[in-house]
């Protein structure tokens, strides 16, 4: 019984160790999965004023769904609906596109000319099994597309 727990214990510290390790890993790389702050008043710079003192840090937080105007990922494949490539319908680009998923869990497409699109085959569930945990908080849009490569 002890020695089972020990075990347990153990693994979970590790798996904490690896998550950590991966979280500074990964604040020094651009990465695919990132959400939008929802106050859109909030100027750009001070957003880390209105978080407060709070532990643990807001870069180790999640955001829950009503503190963001939306999720936003890069998929950079092509993208498969309904056994179908989706390409751009205004300039025909079929990859690297940007996809939102709104606090109304409607998906957004946005391609890498900036032609934005809502697709209502795909919904929250979707983005859901199709993200990562979301580790990067932005204050605007346009800082969330800049670090996603857009
Ligand atoms: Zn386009």
């Amino acid at each position: 019984m002890f020695r089972r727990r020990a075990r347990a214990d153990r693994e979970f510290r590790e798996a904490q160790r690896e998550a950590f390790a991966l979280l500074q890993m990964h604040a020094h790389e651009l990465l695919p999965f990132d959400s939008v702050r929802a106050d859109a008043s909030t100027p750009t710079g001070s957003a880390s004023e209105t978080i407060g003192p709070d532990f643990p840090p807001a870069d180790l937080r999640a955001p829950s769904r009503q503190d963001v105007e939306g999720m936003m990922m890069r998929w950079m494949h092509p993208l498969v609906i309904d056994d179908a490539v989706r390409a751009c319908a205004t300039c025909g680009v079929y990859r690297d596109w940007i996809v939102f998923c709104m606090r109304d869990d409607s998906v957004w497409l946005r391609c890498r000319a900036g032609h934005q699109v809502y697709e209502p085959r795909l919904d929250a569930a979707w983005y859901n099994r199709n993200s990562g945990p979301v580790d990067h908080w932005h204050p605007t849009l346009e800082d969330g597309l800049r670090h996603l490569g857009h």
